[in-house]
């Protein structure tokens, strides 16, 4: 059983990859900003255990193994468990922006690598990382898809394939950026399918979702619900970064 899992782990990227690759279009590297990237990386936020088992909010101190935020006790997310490697701040919002927007991609390699760490109790249970997609129309005016750049390397250092074409984003949804909690849950309702040749695929697998920012989980709970209803059966997310604010419990 155990040697099984090696194998799996281990074993070439999907044969269906190809498919995703039409949402991955390379953006040009970029070399604009006057920091060095050992600078940004001395100021990030590294985030780690312990945390809640459940969406990894950061804990200051251990409360033992399981253990799950006052937010997830209250209204736990739908999906079986999230991870973060940075935390999303001011020192770590430039770069994170600069390669979501302007397509900068100097920082990919080590972004996927601090993934693949935040991830780790989660390759050895995953079959497949599932990259959130864009829309068409927001896929052509940014060339690229930055969390099917960021799967898709964490695909070469797992093992595990990469499929872009699970989930489709079939609703132009507006931009995430400025909303409230609940506005981001309703923006996004409705927003993914899962196409009906893939779903045999899809049933019975572990899937790690792959984006970029966990703000409210309005994205990631959205693409479960999704992949949920074709017969996935754990489902788990691994984010770039994650906002860290004070929990507001819901009543
Ligand atoms: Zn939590």
């Amino acid at each position: 059983m155990e040697s099984d899992k090696k194998t799996k782990l281990f074993a070439p990227v999907g044969k269906k990859m190809a498919r995703g690759i039409l949402d991955i279009v390379l953006p040009p590297d970029g070399t604009a900003s006057h920091k060095t990237v050992s600078e940004d990386w001395a100021s990030f936020v590294y985030l780690d255990e312990p945390c809640c088992d459940r969406c990894g909010f950061p804990f200051d101190y251990s409360r033992g193994t399981g253990e799950v935020c006052a937010r997830c006790m209250v209204d736990p997310p739908i999906f079986d468990g999230a991870r973060s490697a940075l935390q999303y701040e001011e020192e770590s919002s430039a770069p994170i922006l600069s390669f979501k927007h302007g397509g900068r991609t100097r920082h990919l390699e080590r972004f996927a690598q601090q993934m693949v760490r935040a991830g780790r109790t989660f390759w050895p249970k995953a079959d497949v990382l599932v990259p959130v997609p864009l829309h068409f129309l927001r896929l052509r005016k940014r060339k690229f898809n930055q969390a099917a750049l960021l799967a898709r390397v964490m695909s070469e250092k797992t093992g595990l394939p990469c499929r872009a074409d699970y989930l489709w984003r079939h609703k132009p949804t507006t931009s995430q950026g400025l909303q409230t909690a609940k506005g981001r849950f309703r923006n996004v309702q409705g927003a993914f399918s899962v196409p009906e040749d893939i779903k045999p695929e899809i049933k019975g697998k572990n899937i790690v979702i792959i984006d970029d920012v966990y703000t409210t989980g309005a994205t990631l709970e959205a693409c479960t619900r999704t992949l949920r209803r074709a017969g996935a059966n754990k489902i788990y997310a691994v984010t770039l970064a994650r906002v860290v604010r004070d929990q507001e419990i819901p009543t």
